[in-house]
Formats: structure tokens, sequence, C-alpha cells
């Protein structure tokens, strides 16, 4: 079977560069149950997924903790993400909301945690980051990164940190390429991993820039795209609920885009669907 590649992280850590997307609902579909995701993990480890992404918000940490402790695969093959929640910013309440998804997901050591939103009004963004640092040379830990954070944000963190995120997880795809906040990752050695990397069933796999690659390489729309983020270097996290899609959108290493086929996709323009980080205050 054919292995995922792995990305290097900035502290020396290596992430799958696709990972299973268990997040919020979209317009075409609800987010994974805890009963659900017990009942996919098997088939997305058979398709070969070893990167799984919750959060506290989802409300599945639990069924992942149930999926990963019926054992099957080795602990250390496994790469899971969580997040924290909006609620939970400032030191005590970001301590308190990583032992809770840890109990949820009855793990030892976590492999990443994201701070899932920056809520940059209610300015405790930094002193939550420094909970996370403090989380990681405990030991509890191994990577640790953010979420939806734009450059200004990330610039804060380092400058008064000094540390800065293995990851920043943010909505991107070929109609919202984020090509800015990319380079600004590249500069500072940060990882891009793209949330909504198929634009969450808002219309995109059926553009006739997508589908007319699709034709022509004998691959899905999905996979076009999916292609593009690998090409692009983003860690990519699509969500299905369906085990024929699961194993679609990791069968995306037998085939390349070429410069003008990636080109094609470049044309595509498009909006934001998500919030906006800087005015996004919802506590959750
Ligand atoms: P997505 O772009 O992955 O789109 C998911 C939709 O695409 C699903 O509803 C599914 O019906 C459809 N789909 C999946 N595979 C397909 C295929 N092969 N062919 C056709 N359609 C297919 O959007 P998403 O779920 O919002 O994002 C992926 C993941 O990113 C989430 O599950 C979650 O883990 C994460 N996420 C994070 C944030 C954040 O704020 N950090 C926000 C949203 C999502």
């Amino acid at each position: 079977m054919f292995m995922i590649p792995m990305l290097r992280m900035n502290d020396g850590r290596a992430i799958p560069q696709v990972g299973f997307g268990a997040g919020f609902a979209t317009p075409d579909g609800p987010e994974p149950s805890s009963a659900q995701v017990v009942e996919l993990f098997p088939a997305a480890i058979e398709a070969g997924y070893r990167l799984f992404d919750t959060a506290q918000v989802y409300g599945n940490e639990e069924g992942f903790g149930e999926a990963i402790s019926k054992g099957g695969i080795p602990r250390e093959e496994l790469f899971i993400t969580s997040k924290l929640a909006t609620s939970a910013h400032g030191r005590e309440k970001a301590l308190m909301a990583f032992d809770e998804s840890m109990r949820r997901l009855r793990l030892e050591v976590l492999d990443l945690y994201l701070i899932h939103w920056p809520l940059p009004m209610f300015d405790e963004y930094v002193e939550t980051w420094k909970a996370l640092v403090e989380l990681q040379t405990s030991g509890r830990v191994r990577s640790i990164g953010v979420s939806n954070f734009t450059e200004k944000h990330l610039e804060r963190l380092v400058e008064e940190t000094g540390v800065v995120p293995a990851v920043n997880q943010v909505e991107l795809n070929p109609e919202f390429p984020q090509r800015e906040l990319r380079t600004f990752h590249a500069e500072h050695g940060i990882l891009t991993e793209a949330w909504g990397p198929l634009g969450q069933g808002r219309g995109l796999l059926e553009k006739p820039a997508v589908t007319r690659l699709a034709k022509e390489k004998g691959k899905s729309a999905a996979q076009i795209v999916l292609r593009w983020h690998i090409q692009v270097g983003n860690v990519v996290i699509p969500k299905s609920l369906q085990p024929s899609r699961l194993r679609e959108n990791v069968n995306i290493f037998d085939f390349e885009l070429e410069a003008r086929e990636m080109e094609q996709l470049a044309t595509l323009e498009g909006e934001r669907s998500g919030p906006d980080p800087e005015a996004f205050e919802k506590r959750f």
C-alpha cells in the first residue's frame, strides 16, 4: 500500500500531508458524531489515514478515544490533532480544556494542539499560546500550533513569546488560495494546513476549470483539488463520511499536475466562506 508523505514541522517532528477532517457541518453534510467516528475509523486506517483532525467543539473526541483504544493500530503510528475551544482562552481555562480533551481522547500525549480561533478583540491569545508552550514543555503535547491566525496575530505571538507555531490551520482552497499568508508561513517556517480544502460543498468541485482537468486526467474533481494542495505544499484534511470518498481523497499520489494545469487552477476566483478571523468573536 502507498504511504501518505510526511512533512517536517519547525520543531523537527513530521506530520502526514493528508488527514481525516472530523469537523463542523458543511452545507452538504453534518460533522461526524462519536458513533460515526468509531464506525469510520477502521475504514480510514485501511485507506491509509494516520492524521485525524478533531476539536473540543466538534463533539466527537470521545469517538476518537474509543476508536483508538480499540487498538488495531499502534499509537506511535497515529497523529492526533485537537483544538482549544474559543471559550477556553486564558492560561487556567486552556490547561483545563486540554485535560478534558485528553480525557475524552483517552490519550497520554497529544500530537498537535491548536488554538482554534484567535478572538483578537478579547486580547487573550498570547496568554493562551503561553499555556500551549507550557503543555509542550511538560511533554503532554508534541507539537503546538494555531488556527485561523492572520499574519498580524502570528507576528505578535513570535514577538511576545519567541515561539513560532508549527502549523497554522486556515481556510484555503484554489478559490481562496491565501497567497500572502502562505508566503508569510514559508518565510517563518510555519506549515500551512488547509481546512475547507474541497470548498465545503459550495460549488468548487463543479467549476469548469476543475471538471475539465478531472476529465483530462481521468481523476475526480476532488482528487484534482487535493492534488493542487499537495503540490503547493499544504497539509489537507478533507472531510467525508463515505468510505469510498475517504479512499478517493488519499489516492492522489499516482499523478501530477503540470505547471500549466496548476496555472489553470490559479485562475479560479472566490471568497472566504468562513468567518473573518479578525472579526470572529463567538465563544464556543
Ligand atoms: P471540505 O472542503 O473538506 O468539504 C467537505 C465536504 O466535501 C463534505 O461535506 C463532503 O460531502 C464533500 N466531499 C468530501 N470528499 C468528497 C469527494 N471525494 N467528492 C465529492 N465531495 C466530497 O470542508 P470541511 O469539512 O469544512 O473542512 C475539512 C476539515 O477541516 C474539517 O472536517 C475540520 O476537521 C477542519 N475544519 C477546521 C476549521 C477551523 O476553524 N480550524 C473550520 C472548518 C473545518
